[in-house]
């Protein structure tokens, strides 16, 4: 059986991808990826980043505070109706436990492998999978994502979730990083970005910059480094991660990249990795149009269309530049909307 639309990916972007396409009665097979140690490791999850995340407080739809008191003035007349509320916000995996059951309401098919590879060469495209099997399908959206790279220190996996985070916007606000010293690592414009964002909530931001110059846009870098907050550690690498058990991180030791011998240690209650992203698009061996970076690039403007017919892209995977639970899922819901449209066009019912 050829399948109509494969979604490759099960974060926000597949989530919304599958919920649509399943409601257009496309039956899509979502594939989304197996639920192995070595996927958690490499910062690639099934459901995607948000399952290695805390609170999600900018997903719209998800205010923290006293929900069922709040909801129960608001709409009064269905007040009755309304289920009790925690009164937390919702959880990067609360969020995406919620995204994969309501595709799975509307028919959505799932299977916890990895793709392999693929071959977009020939019609049906022709899918691999890490179990072994090999599907067909009509159109595909790959919805893959990116992940977050780190320096690779040891002492960065041991703290995750306890001072070590890839995202300011994400984790920033978290009561751990509030009026206390914390590290930004990274020249470009994330970095300048996580650390001007920090900036709200920091006793002090140390920006740690493995050269004498940043990578970043002027404004961002001027925006930074103007900062009263702010103190750049120009030529400077990350060293170790300090910290224990009870309090996660404490503080950083840094080396110098001009002078190894030069150690310095900073006090920090967090530390934020902003060294970039590496999107997952591997598996296409090069059969898609990627930019020098490997996102896949959308061939139509203001569409989800890549460089092959009937092969669409959505969320982090084509996207380097705004990288939220939110505009992964806007753009899910345009490449299923594209699929559908190309489907249609194409004969393919
Ligand atoms: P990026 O531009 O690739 O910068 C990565 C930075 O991390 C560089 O300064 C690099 O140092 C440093 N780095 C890389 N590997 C390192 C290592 N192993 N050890 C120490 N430092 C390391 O990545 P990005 O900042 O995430 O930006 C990605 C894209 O998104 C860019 O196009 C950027 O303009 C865009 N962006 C835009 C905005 C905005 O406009 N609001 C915000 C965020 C991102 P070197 O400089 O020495 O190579």
């Amino acid at each position: 059986m050829t399948e109509k639309v494969v979604v490759i990916g099960s974060g926000p972007s597949g989530c919304a991808a599958s919920i649509y396409a399943a409601r257009a009665n496309l039956q899509p097979l979502m594939i989304e990826g197996a639920f192995s140690q070595e996927n958690f490791d490499l910062g690639r999850p099934p459901l995607g980043q948000l399952m290695i995340t805390t609170e999600v407080e900018n997903y719209p739809g998800f205010p923290a505070g006293n929900l069922e008191s709040y909801l129960k003035d608001a709409v009064k007349e269905r007040s009755a109706m309304l289920p009790p509320h925690s009164g937390h916000g919702v959880s990067g995996p609360e969020l995406m436990e919620l995204m994969r059951q309501q595709a799975a309401n509307f028919g959505t098919q799932f299977l916890g492998e990895d793709v392999v590879s693929v071959d977009l060469s020939k019609r049906p495209f022709a899918i691999k999978t890490s179990g072994g099997q090999n599907i067909e399908a009509h159109s595909i959206i790959i919805a893959t994502g990116a992940r977050a790279n780190y320096l690779g220190l040891e002492s960065e996996k041991k703290f995750k979730n306890q001072g070590v985070s890839a995202c300011a916007v994400c984790d920033g606000a978290m009561p751990r990083f509030r009026n206390r010293p914390l590290v930004v690592v990274g020249g470009g414009d994330s970095a300048m970005e996580e650390a001007t964002f920090l900036t709200k909530f920091a006793s002090k931001v140390y920006i740690v910059h493995r050269r004498d110059a940043f990578r970043a846009s002027r404004i961002m870098a001027e925006r930074a480094i103007e900062h009263e907050k702010v103190e750049v550690k120009w030529n400077s690498t990350i060293d170790e991660i300090l910290g224990d058990e009870q309090n996660g991180v404490t503080g950083v030791r840094i080396r110098g990249t001009a002078d190894e011998s030069q150690t310095e240690e900073l006090e920090a209650s967090g530390y934020f990795c902003a060294i970039g992203h590496t999107p997952n698009t591997d598996f296409l061996g090069g059969q898609l149009e990627t930019t020098d970076k490997g996102y896949l690039v959308w061939t139509k403007p203001g569409r989800t269309n890549t460089s092959v017919e009937g092969v669409f892209a959505a969320g982090d995977c084509a996207d380097d530049y705004y990288r939220q639970a939110i505009t992964a899922a806007g753009t899910g819901c345009m490449a299923a909307l594209d699929a559908e449209r190309w489907l249609a066009a194409n004969g393919i019912e």
